[in-house]
Formats: C-alpha cells, sequence, structure tokens
C-alpha cells in the first residue's frame, strides 16, 4: 500500500509542482494572460496545484511551435516516428508507479486500475501504434495498359485531441499514438478537472520527443478547446467527452472544413440470459461480476454497463449474488491496494450522480441497492467525493435508464423473450458498447449482431485491447480508436495517376 501522504508531502511518489505552465515545444510556457486555476483533488476535496488557464493567445503560441515542428516531423521516416513512440512507451513503463499516483490524485480512481490497467494500457497504444505505422504500406491500383494509379498516406498536419477526465493519460495515449505515429503534431487539451497527470508525463518525456511534437494546453472548453478546434491551421479535431459537447465541436469543425472524429457518451445494456444461471458456477460468477462492472472507475466509464437486462426468470438469484458481489467491494482511500472502488472526479459529478438518484426515486424506480447519496469515509478523506453504489430497478422509459449518469448507479429491467431483449438494448440514442451474456453460442452471436452499438462484449465486459476497433453507433458518435484503421483517421490518402 501507498503511504497517504498529499502531493508536497514527504513520501508522496509524485512532485506536482505548484503550478503548471502550460507544454509547448517542450518548454514550460505561462498563459499569455497569466492566469492559472486550482487543481482539486477528489480524494480529499483540496487543491493540490494550480494549473495554466489559456486562451486563445495561448492556442496561437501552441500552434506556431507545433506547425514548425511539423515541417521536420511530417519527413520523417515511418521507422524513426516508430522509434519515438516505443521510447514513450519505455518511459510510461519505467515510471508506472509516479504515473499512477499522479492518475490517483487528480481523478480519484483506484491506484489498482490505474497500475494494472490504466498506465500499461497506455504503454501498449504507443507500442502497437509504432507497429502499425511500421508497417503501413500505400497501395497502387492498374488501371490500363498504360495507367497506374499510386495511392500515398500523408499526415493531416497539426492537430487538436481534446479529451475527457476519466481515464486522462489512457484518453490521451489512445488520441496521441495515432496521430504522431501518422506525422501530425499535436496539441492535447486535457479536461479541467484532471490537467496535472498528463503534464507529470511531458516532464518525463522532455527528451524523448521533438519540441512541438506534443503540446498540453490546459484550462476551460470554452476558452480554450474552442479557439482550438476553430483555428484554421488545425488540420483535424479528435473529440472524447459528453455527446452535447461533440454537437458544438461538429459546428467548429464545419467552419474549416476538417475531419473531426467523436467518442461521445453511452448508456450501455448488459443482457443476460436465463441460462447464466443455469448452474451456480464459474460462469454464473463472471457473468454477475460483468454486471458489477457498472462500478469499475466509480462508473465514470464511457462504456459503463449502465443498463443490466436481465431474464424474469432468474432476477432474483441474479440479484442476490450480485449484492453479495457489491457487499465485498472496498470502497475508500484510493491509494490502498485493497480498494477497488474510489472517488468521483469532482463535486459537481457527486452532484449530478444525486440528483440521478433522488430521479429514480421521484420516477418510482424500486430500490435494490444503495440509494443514500455520499459515503462517509472518515479522516483525511472526509471531504473526498465518494458515494456508495446505487442499483434500481425499473422501466427502460425511465431518465435514469435513458441517461448517462457517469457514476456508479445501476438500473435493471427484466425481459421474456430475445426479441424484447433486443428492443429494449436498442431503445436508446446511444450506441457506444453491449455486453450479452448467454451459454448458447448462437444465440449469442445473433444477438449480438442485431444489437445497435460500435462494440459489444459476448461473455466478457470492458476488454479493451489495442488492435480492437473501438467507436460509436447513433449519438455516441463516429470514428474509431485502438485499432490501425485508426490511423486513417490521422491521415490523408494521396493519389497519384502516371501515364507510362
Ligand atoms: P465534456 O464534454 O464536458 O468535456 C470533454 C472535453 O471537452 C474537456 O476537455 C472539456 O474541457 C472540453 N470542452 C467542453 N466544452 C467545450 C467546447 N465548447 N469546445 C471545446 N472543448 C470543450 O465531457 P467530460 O464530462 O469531460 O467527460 C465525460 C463524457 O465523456 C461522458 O459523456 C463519457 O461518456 C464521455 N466519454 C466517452 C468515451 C468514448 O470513447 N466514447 C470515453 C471516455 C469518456
Amino acid at each position: 500500500d501507498r503511504v497517504f501522504s498529499r502531493p508536497g508531502e514527504p513520501g508522496c511518489l509524485v512532485n506536482f509542482r505548484p503550478k503548471y505552465e502550460n507544454f509547448i515545444g517542450n518548454q514550460w510556457i505561462p498563459p499569455v494572460k497569466g492566469n492559472y486555476f486550482d487543481n482539486i483533488s477528489p480524494v480529499d476535496g483540496k487543491a493540490f496545484c494550480k494549473c495554466a488557464n489559456s486562451t486563445s493567445e495561448d492556442v496561437e503560441v501552441a500552434i506556431e511551435y507545433a506547425y514548425r515542428c511539423w515541417q521536420s516531423w511530417k519527413r520523417t521516416s515511418a521507422q524513426d516516428r516508430a522509434k519515438v513512440l516505443y521510447q514513450i512507451a519505455q518511459v510510461i513503463e519505467d515510471n508506472k508507479e509516479k504515473l499512477a499516483v499522479a492518475e490517483v490524485w487528480d481523478n480519484g480512481k483506484p491506484i489498482r486500475e490505474a497500475l494494472s490497467e490504466d498506465i500499461p494500457d497506455a504503454a501498449t497504444h504507443f507500442r502497437y501504434f509504432a507497429a502499425a505505422i511500421a508497417t503501413q504500406e500505400g497501395f497502387l491500383s492498374e488501371i490500363n495498359e498504360n495507367l497506374v494509379a499510386y495511392h500515398f498516406y500523408e499526415p493531416l498536419g497539426v492537430v487538436a485531441l481534446i479529451i475527457p477526465w476519466n481515464y486522462p493519460i489512457l484518453m490521451a495515449s489512445w488520441k496521441l499514438a495515432p496521430a504522431i505515429a501518422a506525422g501530425n503534431c499535436a496539441i492535447l487539451k486535457p479536461a479541467e478537472q484532471t490537467p496535472a497527470s498528463i503534464m507529470v508525463l511531458m516532464e518525463l518525456l522532455v527528451d524523448v520527443i521533438p519540441p512541438g511534437l506534443i503540446n498540453i494546453l490546459t484550462g476551460y472548453g470554452p476558452q480554450v478547446g474552442k479557439p482550438l478546434a476553430l483555428h484554421p491551421k488545425i488540420k483535424k479535431v479528435a473529440f472524447t467527452g459528453e455527446t452535447t459537447t461533440g454537437q458544438e465541436i461538429m459546428k467548429y469543425v464545419s467552419q474549416n472544413i476538417i475531419p473531426v472524429t467523436l467518442e461521445l457518451g453511452g448508456k450501455s445494456p448488459n443482457i443476460f440470459f436465463e441460462d447464466v444461471a443455469s448452474e451456480n458456477d464459474e460462469f454464473f460468477e463472471k457473468a454477475v461480476e460483468g454486471c458489477a462492472m457498472f462500478v469499475l472507475n466509480q462508473g465514470e466509464v464511457c462504456t459503463c454497463p449502465s443498463r443490466a437486462l436481465v431474464h424474469e426468470s432468474i432476477y432474483d438469484k441474479f440479484v442476490e449474488k450480485l449484492i453479495s458481489i457489491l457487499r465485498n467491494i472496498k470502497q475508500g482511500n484510493p491509494l490502498s491496494m485493497e480498494t477497488m472502488v474510489g472517488a468521483q472526479v469532482s463535486s459537481e459529478q457527486l452532484e449530478k450522480i444525486r440528483y440521478y438518484i433522488e430521479l429514480g426515486k421521484k420516477e418510482g424506480a424500486e430500490r435494490v441497492f444503495g440509494g443514500n447519496g455520499k459515503k462517509v469515509v472518515e479522516g483525511q478523506l472526509q471531504d473526498g467525493y465518494f458515494i456508495e453504489p446505487t442499483i434500481f430497478k425499473g422501466d427502460n422509459k425511465m431518465r435514469i435508464f435513458q441517461e448517462e449518469i457517469f457514476g456508479p448507479v445501476l438500473s435493471i429491467t427484466t425481459f421474456r423473450t430475445e426479441e424484447e431483449a433486443i428492443k429494449i438494448a436498442n431503445d436508446t440514442s446511444y450506441g457506444l458498447a453491449a455486453g450479452v451474456w448467454t451459454r448458447d453460442n448462437s444465440r449469442g452471436y445473433r444477438v449480438c449482431r442485431q444489437l445497435e452499438a460500435g462494440r459489444v462484449w459476448l461473455n466478457c465486459y470492458n476488454e479493451f485491447p489495442a488492435h480492437s476497433a473501438f467507436g460509436g453507433y447513433k449519438k455516441s458518435g463516429f470514428g474509431r480508436e485502438c485499432h490501425k484503421i485508426a490511423l486513417e483517421h490521422y491521415q490523408q490518402i494521396k493519389n497519384i495517376i502516371v501515364d507510362y
């Protein structure tokens, strides 16, 4: 277990700077207007550093450095770009503990998750895209006896990457790795709730990356994200965040007619057929644990399985098991290796979750577990943003079934037939992910194919391999990350036709 030492105290593994300027051209450059905001840790509700409150003036500075770097980076061979990505991966791996602790203070997530998933996965993404770019090939088409059409993959230029707060370093890696591998330079804007951990990473990367390849501007969406996305020198926006923000981003990119990828919200259904509970075996355990994943990362996961659809014949047995699992989940100090559920990212997020818990009660949903609002964690963490998990049983038409809560709140409903399950699952404006659990493979396949979601897990949940394309249907966005096809979202194709 990590000693509970606040940033700045002896024993804290990370030496956060008291004040972070922007990271531009491998330097720390103060915001032009000189303003900073307090970065508050969800672990204890106290500020632990300040970060630049950037504006459009800072966007200009970052673009200048990024654009300059791009003049040489775009000419760098794919093999040399791959080398830089491998080095980044190595730095992440060598500093795993430090980065995990930084992530805990910034986001409130449990250290065991950060150490076993977030940070190693970030390194994997850089390695994966290093290999992907090193092996990518253009192609040619033979048109007729004389004409040959060549196709070359070319980078776009300086790209804007705007990310949310739930997986700060991992979300940055999902975008940075394909963007720079493809030959672009990047300006990344982390979420204002979690601006510090990425800065800890950048401090470690100074000697590894050319100046201007990766630039970080901290601050708020409308003040810095918007001018960044609107800037005429930005050649692509990759955005992850809420659907409503995604709608704004689409308006911005229409100004300069640039490509955009949007990874947005979700309200993912997790379907449990009757055969799941036919025996009290490992499969049944695994399935119910798959349902309990609604508490993973405090429910702040875009693919959070927030709607469970359980066959009515197994409902009682299923819920009994689910509750016994939840009772054994340790929640509290995220720096303890035993902790499985940490703190919500911000007081606003905590209030939003409480609002939905009250709404569920008002809508007439049955309270199956929890539902009491804030969880009291004693001592130094008493002001942290902890909340106990909650389960409601209700109807898919209710708002708690339709709106993304982004917290540890599960809405369960029952179904009788396969057709009904598919209908309920698809009755949502989102289409990010879904889960299906059954011992019957052909039913599993059949149902997966009918679900309106970009990612479906059959008999598993929340697996995120780097070589598996991830992205949404419907209002969950478009474009794919995490597979080599993501490279093409950061490239354009030059076609040269030659008459020999
Ligand atoms: P958000 O939309 O509020 O913010 C995301 C980012 O956009 C932040 O950096 C924010 O500062 C910036 N932003 C806000 N307004 C902006 C504007 N007008 N112009 C430019 N930038 C702006 O989202 P959030 O609350 O940080 O994150 C939670 C959301 O992210 C959830 O909806 C979740 O489902 C989604 N998410 C999706 C995926 C996915 O892959 N589909 C992954 C993680 C999170």
